[in-house]
C-alpha cells in the first residue's frame, strides 16, 4: 500500500479477532489508507518460533508494523533491534514497528489496561490490590497497576512460580511500593482486605466457565476488574454488579491497547470513545 499503512497481527487461533475492524474503521475516520490483516501461526502451518523469519517476510512485503500475540509476544523480544524501555521492563512484545531499517518492539497491552482503569474507574482506591493470574495479560496489568501507584500489590496464581517472576520483574523498577505473592491458604484472605481485584486468568471465557474467588468476601465498595473480554460480561462481572461493586470490564484493556498501537504506528490521534464505542457494537 503506497502511502498507506499495511499492518498485521501475529499468532495462534486469531482468525475470529476484532483488531482488524477496530484499527480499520478508527483509520478510515482519520482518513488513512490502511490495511490489517491476520497471520494466523495454525493456518499457515507455522510455529511460534518462526516469529522472526514472519516479522521479516512482512518488512520484505511493505507490512509498517505488527501486532503480536500469544503465543509469541516474550520470543519477539529477542528478535527485534530495539526495545521500547516499558516493553523491556516487561519482557514482553505486542507491537512491532518497521522504523528504517529497523524492528522497534512495543508493548501496548500495559497502557491499555492503565487507560482503561482510569477512564474506567476514575477515583479507585489503590491502597491494596490483589492479583488473580500471573500470566502474560497478568504482568501487563500488575506493570499498569504499579505505574498507576498502586501501594501494595499482592500477587496470586495457581502456579507460583508465575506470580513470584512478576514480582521479581516489577520490584527493580517501583522500590517504593509492596509487591508480595500470595500463598493458596492466604487467598482469602488478602481479598477481604483488598481495596480492588483484578482477575486475570482465562476463567470465565466460554471454555473456562466459573469465577476464580469467592465474590461473597469483598469488603463493601472495593472494586473489581476482568481482563476476560469475551464475553464482556463475565460472571465475575455479573456477581460483583449484582453486589454493588464498581467494576472494568476487559474490553477497555483491549480497545485501549488498539488506541495505543494506532497511535504508535500512525503518528496519529484515534478518537477512543469513538473505538470503545465501535468495539462494543463488535
Ligand atoms: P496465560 O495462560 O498467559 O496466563 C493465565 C494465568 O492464569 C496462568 O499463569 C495460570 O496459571 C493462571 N491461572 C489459571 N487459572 C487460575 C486460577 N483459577 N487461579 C489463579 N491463577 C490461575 O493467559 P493470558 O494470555 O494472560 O490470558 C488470560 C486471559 O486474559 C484470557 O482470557 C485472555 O483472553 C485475556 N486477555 C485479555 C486482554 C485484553 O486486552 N482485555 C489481553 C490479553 C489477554
Amino acid at each position: 500500500a503506497s502511502g498507506g499503512y499495511l499492518v498485521g497481527l501475529i499468532g495462534a487461533g486469531i482468525s475470529a479477532s476484532f483488531t482488524p475492524q477496530l484499527h480499520e474503521v478508527e483509520a478510515a475516520e482519520l482518513g488513512l489508507d490502511y490495511e490489517y490483516r491476520i497471520l494466523d501461526l495454525i493456518e499457515l502451518g507455522r510455529r511460534a518460533d518462526d516469529v522472526g523469519a514472519l516479522l521479516g517476510e512482512a518488512r520484505s512485503r511493505n507490512f509498517s508494523a505488527m501486532n503480536i500475540t500469544h503465543p509469541c509476544k516474550q520470543l519477539v523480544v529477542d528478535v527485534v533491534d530495539e526495545l521500547d524501555p516499558r516493553a523491556e521492563h516487561l519482557g514482553a512484545v505486542n507491537l512491532v514497528v518497521f522504523e528504517d531499517e529497523k524492528l522497534v518492539g512495543y508493548n501496548t497491552d500495559w497502557v491499555g489496561y492503565r487507560d482503561g482503569l482510569v477512564a474506567g474507574l476514575p477515583g479507585a482506591s489503590l491502597e491494596r490490590v490483589v492479583q488473580i493470574g500471573c500470566g502474560g495479560a497478568g504482568s501487563a496489568t500488575a506493570y499498569a497497576l504499579l505505574s498507576s501507584g498502586v501501594t501494595r500489590l499482592d500477587l496470586f496464581d495457581v502456579d507460583e512460580a508465575r506470580a513470584r517472576d512478576i514480582a521479581e520483574r516489577m520490584r527493580p523498577h517501583f522500590p517504593s511500593q509492596v509487591i508480595a505473592t500470595v500463598p493458596h491458604h492466604h487467598l482469602e484472605e488478602m481479598i477481604t482486605r483488598a481495596s480492588g481485584v483484578v482477575h486475570a486468568t482465562p476463567m470465565g471465557m466460554l471454555h473456562h466457565p466459573g469465577v476464580a474467588f469467592d465474590v461473597g468476601l469483598l469488603q463493601k465498595g472495593a472494586w473489581v476488574s476482568d481482563v476476560v473480554y469475551r464475553p464482556l460480561e463475565t460472571e465475575l462481572i455479573r456477581q460483583a454488579v449484582e453486589r454493588g461493586h464498581p467494576v472494568l470490564d476487559g474490553g477497555r484493556m483491549a480497545v485501549g491497547q488498539a488506541y495505543a498501537s494506532l497511535q504508535i504506528i500512525t503518528g496519529r490521534e484515534p478518537n477512543r470513545e469513538r473505538m470503545e464505542e465501535h468495539f462494543r457494537t463488535l
